[in-house]
């Protein structure tokens, strides 16, 4: 595994609108040991595992 960048927060979005309707503020709430971005406008989840972004529900 290379790392070249620090990673300040493990909770920072990696996106910052929403991918279904680019809304912006998406808001970060932990599950378990994942970190999931649900969007207020449209209430879809997002889940980010290894740069790939899952619709995850709600
Ligand atoms: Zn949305």
């Amino acid at each position: 595994m290379t790392s070249s960048d620090t990673a300040d927060s493990v909770f920072f979005p990696p996106f910052d609108t929403c991918p279904g309707c680019r809304a912006a503020g998406l808001t970060v709430t932990a599950a378990g040991d994942q970190a999931r971005f649900c969007c207020p406008a449209c209430r879809a989840c997002w889940h980010v595992d290894l740069g790939w972004v899952h619709q995850v529900e709600p």
